[in-house]
């Protein structure tokens, strides 16, 4: 079964409530009706619902940036996962780098996240990668490997029909440095591989795997053409609709 495409853009601490709704409707106008390739936009939590609303309809879908671990209670300025869905919004991310080294979530951190995550049926899309310095040590795979097992290890496939995993090396991320597709590629087939010592391989063929690391429209083709990238999950470049509407037609049609 070939694996449907799917580009998210990740809108991090961007837009005030006008600028998300018109770049909402701007990625609309420009991919709403997009076969072929699953699009996802993951606007700021104030925005979940007005962005919702906009793409209320139409192909693309909306997902939160994080979660909170817990269902609820007094946990003051986190959001739950319900509430999440109560939006609208039907997909997370889950450790995300800047997350991790901003925020300080830590391994265990992010798998109680994609617990939470699941339990209320959120598509979760898992972030892993290396920073510079791990890459410069050899420790690439090592890194991958170890948050790919703390994370998914003991879960059940059937619970994870959804997951999406994106590769994205946190050199890479927002730093202009694009890793070339050999070394995303390479990495990719690193992931799935180990996605198939955990989970079978059956699960490891059938998962997708963005690439994500300043991708752009001008060299998003040669990471396409890669065959265990099955899309991209782009920052600063979803910020701006033609340009992240340029990503997801860089791609070769099959
Ligand atoms: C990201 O936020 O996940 C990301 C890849 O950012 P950028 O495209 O800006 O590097």
């Amino acid at each position: 079964m070939p694996r449907t495409p799917i580009v998210g853009g990740n809108w991090k601490m961007n837009t005030d409530l006008a600028q998300a709704g018109t770049l909402a409707a701007e990625v609309r106008h420009r991919l709403g009706s997009q076969r072929g390739c699953d699009v996802v936009v993951f606007p700021p939590f104030p925005f979940l619902r007005p962005v919702t609303e906009r793409l209320d309809g139409c192909r693309v879908e909306v997902g939160a940036q994080d979660v909170a671990t817990e269902a609820k209670g007094a946990f003051t300025g986190a959001v739950a996962g319900a509430m999440i869905a109560s939006c609208g919004a039907s997909w997370v991310l889950i450790g995300h780098s800047e997350r991790r080294s901003v925020f300080g979530d830590s391994d265990a951190v992010v798998a109680k996240k994609l617990s939470a995550a699941l339990a209320v049926g959120l598509k979760p899309v898992l972030c892993v990668g290396e920073s510079r310095s791990e890459r410069e040590a050899g420790q690439t795979f090592a890194v991958v490997r170890r948050q790919l097992e703390s994370a998914l290890a003991g879960l059940a496939t059937d619970t994870l029909r959804a997951l999406v995993i994106a590769y994205e090396p946190v050199w890479a991320i927002g730093t202009g440095l694009v890793a070339t597709p050999a070394q995303a590629q390479e990495v990719h087939a690193f992931v799935r591989g180990t996605v198939a010592d955990l989970l079978g391989r059956a699960f490891a063929d059938a998962v997708r795997l963005q690439y994500g690391g300043s991708v752009k429209a001008d060299n998003a083709a040669g990471l396409w053409a890669q065959p265990d990238i099955d899309g991209f999950l782009v920052g600063g470049a979803s910020l701006e609709a033609e340009g992240f509407a340029a990503i997801v037609r860089a791609r070769r049609a099959d």
